[in-house]
Formats: structure tokens, sequence, C-alpha cells
């Protein structure tokens, strides 16, 4: 799941990144509004968290223009003002959820969990992802095979996300690449072998039968076998 921060406060906004990032969700951090209201327009955000004061453009001004354009994404409001004057403007513009600063990061991390779930499940069911006897629960970010809870990374998750969301089709290491580590790597690089190699420790070696398998030269699937 993705999510995009607009949040001018080079700390708070850096904080936010890190610690959404350590919690298994691909983040954009835009500090300026303008900016922000583009990615919002422009990408495929599963949540926005949204600072009220921004140079440029201001909280209200994105919000109110997402929803003019029919963007019904969750927005999760921080904002330094607790007035109730603020909280009814947010709220009338098509704010979801509000968080006051200076807020506890488990706070907003049971918030924005919420609203993702109050968005899929008015969306798409795809909180549950599952092949075989493995079950990932984007929610609440556990993974589990055969009933046995798997820890995994920030990275192998969205590499497992990536695999069962996808699954059946052989994925191209530079698609893996992109989708997961968000940029470009040489293709004689090996850092997506050694990630699904850890990630097949996990998932697959303890297991049967094999989920995840090598394509030569293409890339790499997840498939259940038919029985
Ligand atoms: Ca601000």
């Amino acid at each position: 799941m993705k999510l995009l921060i607009v949040e001018d406060e080079i700390r708070t906004g850096d904080y936010l990144a890190q610690g959404l990032g350590e919690a298994g969700f691909a983040t954009e951090l835009q500090r300026d509004g303008r900016d922000g209201l583009h990615a919002a327009l422009t990408g495929d955000h599963d949540l926005i968290i949204l600072d009220v004061m921004l140079p440029g453009l201001d909280g209200w001004q994105i919000l109110s223009t997402l929803r003019q354009a029919g963007r019904d994404v969750p927005v999760l409001f921080l904002t330094a003002r607790d007035q109730v004057g603020d909280r009814v403007k947010g709220l009338e513009l098509g704010a979801d959820d509000y968080l006051v600063k200076p807020f506890a990061f488990a706070e907003l991390l049971a918030r924005v969990r919420t609203l993702l779930r109050r968005g899929n499940s008015s969306k798409d069911n795809e909180t549950l992802l599952t092949a075989a006897d493995l079950e990932m629960d984007l929610i609440r970010r556990r993974v589990s095979r055969a009933g046995q809870r798997i820890d995994l990374t920030a990275k192998e998750f969205l590499l497992l996300e990536l695999l069962l969301r996808r699954q059946g089709e052989v994925l191209p290491r530079s698609l893996i690449a992109s989708q997961v580590w968000d940029m470009n790597f040489d293709s004689d690089t090996n850092v997506i072998e050694v990630a699904v190699r850890r990630l097949r420790t996990k998932v697959d070696d303890p297991f049967e039968p094999r989920l995840i398998r090598t394509v030569r030269g293409m890339g790499y699937v997840l498939e259940a076998p038919e029985n």
C-alpha cells in the first residue's frame, strides 16, 4: 500500500516517512503544497497524510481540489491547530480523520490502518492476499503460512505483496526493482536475487509446496500449484 505524505516540516516529514516505511508501507514525501497536489492527482495512493499549513497551497486547498476532481482517496489531516472551527472546516471539505500535533506515532499508525481498512472495504476487498496456505493481511501487516506467523522486513513484505497481487505472472527483475525499490538497478546487480532468496527461506523452505519459482532469464513468479 502506498501513502502520500505532504508535510513541510523537515523533521516531521522524515519521521513519518521513516516510521511508516518501517511499518511496511511504501511512502512518497512531498514538502510543498503544489507538489503535494500534483502527486495526489497523478499518483495512485491508498491514503494521504496532509499537513494543513504548507507553502504553495495549504492543506484545505489541496483537499478541496482533490474532492472536486472526484478523488475519494482517504485523507488524514495533521494540524497544529486544534480549534473546533478547523476540524469542522476539514470535515466539510471531505477529510476522513484528524490528528493534532504533536502526536504519538502509534496513534498515527492506528488511524492510518483504520482508514485503510475503511477505504478498502468500500472499494475492493484486497486486504487479504492468499496463495495456497500462505496469507498476507495488508491491514495488520501480517504474513502467515499454514497458520504460522512469518516475520518479514519491509522490503520483503513489499516484494511478497507484489508477487501475490500478480500471482501466476512472471515478473521481470526490472519491474520488481521499480515497484519494490522504487529505482532502476543495473542488470548485473544481485539485490533482487538476494531478496528473493531470503524471502524463500522464510516463506517456502519450511513448507510445502514451493510457491515462488525462478523463471530463468525472465524473472520470478509466485504460483500455487493446482492441487
Ligand atoms: Ca506545516
